[in-house]
Formats: C-alpha cells, structure tokens, sequence
C-alpha cells in the first residue's frame, strides 16, 4: 500500500513528486513508457521563468526528474493502463501489476492531434511527423509544410527554418490563432511563407512524402504542393482513456474540477494539462502539480488523524 502514486511525469507530475517526496510521502511516480510529456518534444522553452537564456524542452524535464528523485520519489517509465477509483484502496495498473494506494495524483497531460487522414498513418515517420525537435534534422535544405495556426505551428515552424530550404504553413482560416510574438517572428522570418484558408486532402507519395493536395476553403480549389515534410501541429487531446467511467469528463475529454485538483472523487487529485486546456504552459502545469500534492498531502494527514483517532 502506498499513501501516494502520481499517473504522469510532465511539468505537474513531476513537480507534485518533488512537493510530495519532499513532504515524505514517498510518492511512486508512473511516468509512461513515452516520460516526460510534451516537453520532450519541444524544441526551446523560453518561457520557463528562472532560465534567462532559454533551456531545450527534454533538457528541462530531465532537471524536473532529477530534483524528484534527489527528494526519494521512484519514477519507473511504464504506462498505467488501468484503474480503479470505485473502493477504498485507490487501484492502479501499471503493466499489468496492480498497484494500492491512499491518494492518487493524475497528471496524463494531453497529446498531440493529427489530421486524420491515411496517409498520414502510412507516411508517419516517412516525412510526417508532428515534433519538429525529433525529426526537424533529417530534412535539411529540404521543402517542409506545417500544418496548423496556433502558437505549436509558429514554434514549429519557426524551428525548422534551421533546417528547411523552405517553409509552408498551411492554415484552415485566414487568421492566425496564435498569439503576437508567436505570429510576428513566423512572419518576420524569410523562409517561412503561409498559405491561407486552405486544408490538407492528402499528402502525397508512396515510401515518403512528395508533396500534399491542397483544397482551398473559399473557392474550392484544389493544387499540388510538393514538400519533402509535413509536420502537423493542430493541438492536442487529453489522455483520459483510462479514466472513463472512473472521473468525471467534460465533452472535449478534460477530467472536470471544479478547483483545480479535486475531481469529485476522495482521494484523486489532478494537475496540469488534462484539466487545463486554456493555460496549457509548463508553468501553469507545474503550479497545478504543487496544489495537487499539497491537497493530497492536507488529505492524507486528515486520513491519518482520523484513523488514529479510530483506535
Ligand atoms: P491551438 O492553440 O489549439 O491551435 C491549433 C491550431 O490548429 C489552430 O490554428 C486550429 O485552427 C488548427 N487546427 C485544429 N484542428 C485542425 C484540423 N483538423 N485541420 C487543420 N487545422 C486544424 O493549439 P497549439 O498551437 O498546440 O497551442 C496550445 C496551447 O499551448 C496554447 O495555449 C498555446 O498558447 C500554448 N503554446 C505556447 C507556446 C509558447 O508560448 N512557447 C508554444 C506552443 C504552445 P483554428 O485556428 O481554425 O481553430
């Protein structure tokens, strides 16, 4: 039995085991086969406070880790794939070994969304890919299409004039979503070109990408644009396939709270960006993950004082 098993290892997982390991609650982290979370698949992060020349996503989560386990917490890479929040213990799988405990903590975050179109699945890893930071080097002086209008497309984008000859953003609409400075150094940046109001149909080529078929939105056109890469970046969705059933979730998905960390169940809290989908910053996740552990820590003392009181 432990008193604490946090679901998740990005900025909120990792920053509720610090408060938590630190609270000597000798918190289990299950941090996913895929550790770390979105960061690991970002490319700089200049906006993390305290890091005054910038800092490389992975470089920064791996920090997160490492200040977690100085304080005791034990991180094991494997995906929960089960859980159990009906009775008392709290259950949890995690590769097939059930798991007990007190408090949970869940802080799955979100993934990234993809078009949804088949060739995007045949050609994965074949030119389509939707983390720049990953895949952005193998297509140097090559001509590269991101698709999307928010701040993840302008970063992406953005990114890959490193290596690219070229870079396309495909929008759906003729306005960006992202925000000011995002927009402003996309469009200040001589590589990068935009094609507006248009949707991706299909991308082209047998064992790698040769291009995509573009629809425009307004005339319903259609054109050939050829490209060496497609990097999606549309947005994410939270990863709560686990938790149906079990949480309650509002319609896009999201674990509802109605205070940030609680979920409706004793004993659950939740953090970062599988509640949150306004913020969705690293820095907001990782205050989410201090509330949660310190709640959950508020919570465990109550159980322990009651159960005392018991005997
Ligand atoms: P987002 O803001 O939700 O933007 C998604 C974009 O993809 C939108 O422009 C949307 O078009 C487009 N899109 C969605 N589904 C599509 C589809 N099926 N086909 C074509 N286009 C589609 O997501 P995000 O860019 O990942 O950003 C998420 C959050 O993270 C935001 O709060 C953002 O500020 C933050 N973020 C911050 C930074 C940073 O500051 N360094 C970097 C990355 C992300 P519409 O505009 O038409 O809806």
């Amino acid at each position: 039995m432990r008193k604490l098993i946090i679901i998740g290892s990005g900025p909120a997982g990792l920053t509720a085991a610090v408060y938590a390991a630190r609270a000597e609650l000798e918190p289990v982290v299950f941090a996913g086969a895929l550790a770390g979370g979105q960061l690991m698949i970002t490319s700089d992060v200049e906006n993390y406070p305290g890091f005054a020349d910038g800092i490389l996503g992975p470089e920064l989560m791996a920090r997160f880790r490492a200040q977690a386990e100085r304080f005791g917490a034990q991180i094991h890479n494997v995906d929960v794939t089960k859980v159990d929040f009906s009775g008392r213990p709290l259950r949890v799988w995690a590769e097939d070994e059930e798991h007990h405990a007190e408090a949970v903590i869940v802080a799955t975050g979100a993934s990234a969304m993809w078009l949804g179109i088949d060739a995007e699945e045949r050609l994965r890893g074949r030119g389509v890919s939707s983390c720049a930071t990953c895949d952005g080097a193998f297509f140097k002086n090559r001509d590269i299409i991101v698709v999307g209008g928010g701040d993840t497309a302008m970063e992406e984008a953005t990114f890959l004039t490193r290596f690219g000859k070229t870079v396309t953003i495909v929008h759906r609409r003729g306005e960006l979503r992202a925000s000011k400075i995002m927009r402003q150094r996309a469009a200040d940046n001589p590589k990068i070109s935009f094609v507006w109001n248009s949707v991706i149909e299909d991308i082209t080529g047998d064992t790698k990408v040769t291009g995509v078929r573009l629809r425009d939105v307004v005339t319903g056109a259609v054109a050939h644009l050829p490209a060496d890469a497609v990097f999606v970046a549309i947005g994410h969705r939270p990863n709560t396939e686990i938790f149906a059933g079990q949480l309650s979730l509002d319609e896009r998905g999201y674990i509802v709270s109605a205070d940030g960390t609680s979920t409706g169940v004793e004993g659950v809290f939740v953090a970062g960006d599988v509640q949150d989908h306004r913020y969705r910053q690293a820095v907001t996740a990782a205050g989410l993950g201090c509330r949660a552990a310190m709640d959950a820590e508020k919570y465990l003392e109550a159980l322990e004082s009651a159960s005392i009181v018991a005997h």
